[in-house]
């Protein structure tokens, strides 16, 4: 008899899950809470086009998206461009992409170059992750890339994307992002990639396809209980109506996981210390285009945001009827207290403070102001995370879990999603092989074989 498979949250992960279950001719109901697919990936009209409410680009080496947009016909739709990245210290921008830029950069002292150079190095190529699980990035930082690294790079990263976790970042997260960025690189210049007409059109095909082969896509269905018959998931309950099937694959977030009634109390005690930083992404449409940097680290303090991202550095302008994008983002732990700003207050905060770094911006240079937020947009990683991942295969015999956890100590991707769909499956009993494995630094932390 078919088995069937109910997947729960329809971002990238749990559609990923179904395409692969239906694949192996299951019958699959995936259920959202949203009243549209995409999770993350979500997108809105700007200037004629779409665009992700969250700045996303690929890297070269993402093979698991590349099979993805293979299987969809899309992989002529990437654009892969070089982009430039820069840093704001001491009230200027400085140019951060090769050597010269380096040797160039004030902030960090001669000895303190030489230390970033040869730390830099160690962290991408030697340094295996697992050794560093309880080692605080930020300590470490401080040891061996020295104080002045540290100051001027190093700490700011990690306090703006980290807030009051800046010190309890495991330097181990830290090798899984140095290695997704360098290995994106060719001769010291940084591609990265974007599909042409957003990420909305890899969500619109791949829920297309799912329709075709069957699969029953339920949006404005929230999960709201779990219905247990002994040892066993009986149903589950969505604000749409019941859903039943053989074996359940959860992939919200885990913190909305943990509030569902009736979720079994030993699953409950496993995910319930995993938790979120939050982000908002304010969007500028502008007339004219604030630098040539994609991608802006603000380093100084006292900033809203820690990234100014140029979108329209890696998309013509011209795709949005010449208007200038540009994404201001700012993670946030729940406990801080811009998690709790009016919408507002953060655009106002956080258009002012762009002036500081660009003061000749006009007002009549705004065309308009977009405010997203996402309270899940990253896990907090802190020490020795990989004893908190919760195992996909639950104590449940057929219920299973795959998120954002599961990709730890890489850097949370679209690739990487793929990459855990893949794994999830394969635990499921099903056959996942046919996503290819890249790069990755753990693959497997919850999942068989770990
Ligand atoms: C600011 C930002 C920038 C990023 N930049 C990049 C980038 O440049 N490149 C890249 O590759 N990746 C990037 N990412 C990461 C990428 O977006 C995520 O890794 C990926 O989208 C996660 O997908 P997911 O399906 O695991 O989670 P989600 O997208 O969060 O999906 C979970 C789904 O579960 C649903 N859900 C929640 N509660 C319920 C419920 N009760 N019942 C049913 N459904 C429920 C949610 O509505 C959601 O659709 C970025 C993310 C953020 C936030």
């Amino acid at each position: 008899m078919t088995r069937s498979i109910v997947v729960v949250g329809g971002g990238i992960t749990g559609l990923v899950s179904a395409y692969l279950a239906a694949k192996e001719g299951k019958r699959v109901t995936i259920v959202e809470s949203a009243p549209k697919i995409g999770g993350l990936l979500n997108t809105f009209e700007i200037g004629g086009s779409q665009l992700e409410f969250f700045y996303h680009h690929f890297f070269t080496h993402d093979a698991e998206l590349s099979w993805l947009l293979d299987e969809l016909d899309l992989k002529k739709e990437v654009l892969y461009k070089k982009t430039t990245m820069g840093v704001f210290r001491k009230s200027r921008t400085w140019d951060f992409n090769t050597p010269f830029d380096l040797l160039r950069f004030k902030p960090i002292s001669w000895i303190g170059k030489v230390r970033f150079v040869l730390t830099t190095l160690f962290l991408t190529k030697v340094a295996q992750w697992r050794s560093y699980e309880y080692v605080p990035a930020y300590a470490w930082f401080r040891k061996w890339a020295g104080k002045s690294a540290t100051q001027a790079l190093w700490g700011p990263m990690l306090e703006v994307k980290f807030g009051p976790y800046f010190d309890k970042i495991p330097l181990a997260w830290m090798i899984g992002r140095l290695r997704q960025r360098m290995n994106s690189r060719k001769s010291g210049d940084e591609r990265l990639g974007y599909l042409k007409g957003s990420l909305s059109v890899l969500c619109d095909r791949l829920s297309e396809r799912l329709v075709e082969m069957g699969v029953d896509i339920r949006a404005n269905s929230p999960l709201t209980e779990i219905e247990m018959n002994g040892n066993s998931i009986a149903r589950i309950h969505t604000g749409s109506g019941t859903v039943e099937g053989d074996q359940y694959l959860f992939t919200l977030p885990t913190v909305h996981l943990g509030k569902i009634k009736g979720l079994p109390a030993t699953v409950k005690e496993r995910i319930d210390n995993t938790e979120y930083f939050g982000v908002y992404c304010t969007i500028l449409s502008l007339k004219r285009s604030l630098s040539d940097v994609y991608w802006l680290n603000v380093a100084d303090g006292g900033f809203a945001f820690g990234g100014v991202i140029e979108h329209t550095n890696l998309v013509p302008a011209t795709e949005y009827n010449g208007q200038n994008l540009v994404y201001l983002s700012r993670y946030f732990a729940h406990s801080e207290d811009i998690s709790s700003w009016s919408k507002d207050k953060v655009e106002e905060v956080m258009v002012s403070d762009l002036k500081r770094i660009y003061p000749d911006l006009k007002d009549e240079e705004i065309n308009s102001v977009h405010l997203f937020r996402s309270n899940t947009a990253a896990m907090v990683n802190d020490l020795n995370f990989s004893a908190k991942v919760p195992s996909c295969q639950t104590i449940i015999p057929n219920m299973f879990l795959c998120n954002m956890a599961h990709i730890y100590p890489d850097e949370r991707s679209v690739n990487n999603s793929i990459r855990i769909a893949a794994e999830a499956i394969m635990t499921m009993g099903m056959d996942g092989q046919s996503v290819p494995k890249n790069l990755s630094l753990s693959g497997k932390i919850g999942f068989l074989n770990s």
